[in-house]
């Protein structure tokens, strides 16, 4: 784009809606790491507003980087006193760089092959796979640290399937595990053990259907294309069953409950009020009153999907602090994103860093011998200075079974 004509790339109301107040700045990790305008959720707003208004070109050096260097984390949303839609915003934004500045180089190769990935379940489980032999055999040190990732992916997880509780009468009915992509390929412990969980509170867990990727990570990176895909694909995925969507990924959670926003139909809207986090399907109550006593003291790093997109923050919080004998201690800057956001932390390696930096600064000083996240990126990147990263999955199978990983499992070798 080079002549700067009027455009209509943005929601007009919800700019207008943004009346420069600056409340939502120091709930912004990018702003309080630069301190610059152009680095805050105002400041970005404002270069929104001078691309619309025709002022400046969507990709002017300058909005791109005030715009590609917003985490996405969404903390100005829930402060703020005119109800602006940032997320929604932002995801616009990112759509028309994408299409007026496609990534081009070893970017756009690396970006084709993640992507490729999420959408085939059969290439991931590769790349894990070949991914845990790397580990096995060290070989993964040759990679830069930065591409390494910090969460060790063991052969026997990436090799072995899911199988069925031993049949019996639930309760509660199916719980419907989504399986996603990342998660799928490197963390099916957690898996294991929501599942294990799920099946200690009365419920079925199932594994089936299998969609490969909820289109979070797309919609980030502004393939809005693709995000529409993947969710109509996931809602399809799950046509003709009942029963809760059970979600362990707090980003992928916030997007498939903001599916119906997203498209826009009732379908749509439906399948959304079935996505369900752990925190709404237990009680603390019935954790504190079942739950055999764990001796840890962690840290709780709410992750900003779950905290401002599903407002579950408090909830998560209170299920993890009623295992008993777990003490569970809040980091002073609780309010602030690790700087994982997705591949951000690939695409913006000083702001990730810096992110990241604070964040094991807040950890540090609680003392805490570990870190609970229900977020496979917030695990990932906490994890690269060196903490042990808990699921709370993991943390409330082994409190309320006496056997961990391997007593729920299905014969689907997929
Ligand atoms: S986004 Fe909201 S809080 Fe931030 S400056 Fe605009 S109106 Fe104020
Ligand atoms: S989404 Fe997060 S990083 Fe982006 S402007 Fe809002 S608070 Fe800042």
């Amino acid at each position: 784009m080079t002549d700067h004509q009027q455009v209509s790339i943005f929601d007009a109301d919800q700019l207008a809606a943004c009346v420069q107040c600056g409340f939502c700045l120091s709930s912004c990790p990018t702003y309080e790491t630069t301190y610059l305008e152009e680095h805050g959720p105002r400041g970005r707003i404002l270069a929104m507003r001078l691309v619309e208004e025709g002022e400046l070109a969507i990709d002017d050096p300058d909005v791109v980087d005030s715009l590609e260097t917003c985490v996405q984390c969404r903390a100005c949303e829930v402060v703020c006193p005119s109800l602006v839609e940032f997320g929604s915003l932002m995801e616009t934004a990112r759509a028309a760089i994408e299409e007026q500045r496609p990534p081009a180089g070893v970017e756009a190769r690396g970006q084709q092959v993640l992507f490729a990935a999420l959408r085939h379940r059969w290439l991931l489980r590769l790349g894990t796979t070949l991914l845990a032999l790397a580990q096995t055999l060290r070989l993964d040190r040759v990679l830069p640290s930065r591409l390494r990732p910090a969460r060790r992916v063991r052969l026997g997880d990436t090799l072995r399937g899911y199988r069925l509780p031993p049949p019996g009468a639930p309760a509660q009915g199916d719980a419907f595990l989504f399986r996603g992509c990342v998660m799928d390929g490197m963390f099916r412990d957690v898996h294991r053990a929501t599942a294990q969980v799920l099946a200690a509170v009365g419920h079925r867990p199932r594994f089936e259907p299998a969609p490969p990727c909820c289109g979070a990570l797309s919609a980030h990176a502004g393939r809005e294309q693709e995000a529409h895909a993947l969710a109509e694909a996931t809602i399809a995925a799950y046509a003709g069953t009942e029963g809760p969507i059970l979600v362990n990924s707090a980003g992928c959670g916030g997007a498939m409950k903001e599916y119906g926003a997203l498209l826009g139909t009732d379908e749509a809207r439906a399948f959304s009020e079935r996505v369900t986090d752990l925190s709404e399907l237990i009680s603390p109550e019935e954790v504190a009153a079942r739950g055999a006593a764990l001796q840890l003291t962690l840290a709780y790093q709410a992750p900003c999907h779950l905290k401002n997109v599903q407002g579950l923050a408090d909830q998560a919080r209170a299920l993890i602090a009623a295992i008993p004998g777990l003490r569970l201690l809040e980091p002073d800057d609780e309010q602030q994103c690790c700087g994982s956001g997705g591949i951000y932390s690939y695409l913006q390696p000083a702001f990730g860093d810096a992110l990241l930096a604070r964040k094991h600064g807040a950890l540090q000083r609680t003392g805490a011998q570990g870190v609970v996240s229900g977020n496979p990126g917030c695990a990932m990147q906490i994890a690269r200075e060196g903490w042990e990263v808990h699921h709370p999955a993991q943390l409330l199978a082994r409190s309320l079974t006496s056997e961990v990983s391997d007593q729920v499992s299905d014969p689907s070798p997929a």
